[in-house]
């Protein structure tokens, strides 16, 4: 409850999200000073996280990159005052308007996920008499412990370039007079706690980069992806993420050539925390086993609970009666729209504002508008009257 201007929030149309600048600006501070440590290290904000311009902009003014999946990111990227020369762009599927917007914008690097992509990359570059930089996504073969709809570093995913794919490719790569190798680019997945995924990573980096060396390739930059995961069951004890370990880890089990930068794409970590879902109980409803407390959001305004059985924690941030024990459900005609099953809230009435914690990541913007819905706003702490 106390985290929240309740007051505030009180006369403003649910749901919305609700922004804490003063979280982010000291995320990212952190996150800065972190990577600082290490000349070398280079951090791109991975838009697909949240692509709200306001975050964007607070983000790009501090002077991250960032790292694209389309077309409209890059858009959105380079509005909010990113740098085309520190973007990144991935994605299985480039069309060729997002290529020629990548060349145009003279963005940093494509991060390229088959051999295909590589040679309408080249033809596209010809055209434009101009040469793309392209870093190879690899698919690193290793296993994360996370939601399986989340992870992207095994066989079977659709993400990057096989290991067994790779001497193939390195073959084409003189052939293609439009394209300079310039990095390789890895992401094993999201939601990332525990380190040893990440010198798994590190370990298999390690080795790739052996065999490059044996046919003298030294690229000028390894990309690891982001992943590193938040604390979804204590956001108020665990507000930022530990970004010393997690760079740290690199610095330690990566062996980079002098010279080599090395960047990173970070989303989740760097805005999960600072965002809340906030929402307004439109009925109890006291069932024959359970009670449920249905509120005016949904899966229209937070998908992670039904599409990947996310947990989010959700608060009363009205009420403070003891706690009683609730199903926390959405208005939306599926069964999947679940907030949350068995959650301890403050007793909990009609009008009361909840909150649906750590859903600055992957939140608004994932937004639908099923059943006819309006999408949420957004408000920011620092923007409140
Ligand atoms: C989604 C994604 C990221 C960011 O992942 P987080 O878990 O939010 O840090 C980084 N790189 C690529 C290629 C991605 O697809």
């Amino acid at each position: 409850m106390k985290d929240f201007p309740t007051n505030k929030l009180k006369g403003l149309t649910t749901p919305f999200y609700f922004y804490n600048i003063d979280l982010l600006r000291e995320t990212l501070n952190v996150v800065k000073q972190e990577s600082e440590k290490y000349e070398n290290f280079y951090v791109h904000y991975a838009v697909k996280a949240n692509a709200n311009p306001r975050i964007l902009s607070i983000i790009a003014a501090n002077g991250f990159g960032a790292d694209c999946v389309s077309g409209g990111e890059i858009k959105a990227a380079i509005k909010a005052g990113f740098s085309p020369d520190k973007i990144v762009y991935a994605g299985v599927g480039k069309a060729d308007w997002e290529i020629n917007l990548g060349l145009d914008a003279g963005i940093f690097c494509f991060n390229v996920e088959s051999a295909a992509e590589l040679e309408i990359i080249n033809e596209l570059a010809a055209a434009k008499g101009k040469i793309a930089s392209v870093a190879l996504r690899i698919n690193p073969e290793v296993k994360v412990d996370t939601h399986h709809y989340i992870t992207t570093g095994l066989k079977e995913n659709k993400f990057g370039i096989n290991l067994d794919k790779l001497d193939d490719v390195l073959d084409m790569i003189p052939k293609l007079s439009n394209i300079k190798l310039v990095g390789l680019h890895f992401h094993i997945g999201s939601q990332i706690l525990d380190m040893a995924s990440f010198v798994g990573l590190c370990v298999r980096v390690n080795d790739i980069q052996q065999k490059l060396y044996a046919r003298r390739i030294i690229v000028d930059h390894i990309n690891v992806g982001g992943g590193l995961g938040i604390d979804y069951s204590h956001p108020e004890k665990q507000p930022i993420p530990d970004f010393e370990d997690y760079f740290a880890v690199f610095d330690k089990h990566l062996q980079l050539s002098p010279n080599q930068s090395l960047h990173f794409e970070l989303g989740r970590s760097m805005v999960g925390q600072c965002g809340s879902l906030i929402t307004k109980v439109l009925y109890v409803k006291e069932g024959s086993v359970k009670n449920f407390v249905i509120v005016d959001a949904g899966m229209t305004d937070l998908i992670r609970p039904a599409l990947y059985e996310a947990y989010h924690k959700i608060e009363n941030i009205s009420s403070d009666l003891a706690e009683e024990k609730y199903d926390v459900v959405g208005p939306i005609c599926e069964s999947s729209d679940c907030f949350g099953k068995e959650q301890y809230l403050n007793k909990t009435q009609r009008n009361d504002l909840i909150a649906l914690r750590s859903a600055g990541a992957y939140g608004e913007i994932m937004a639908s508008q099923y059943n006819c819905r309006q999408l949420p706003k957004a408000y920011f702490s620092d923007e409140l009257i």
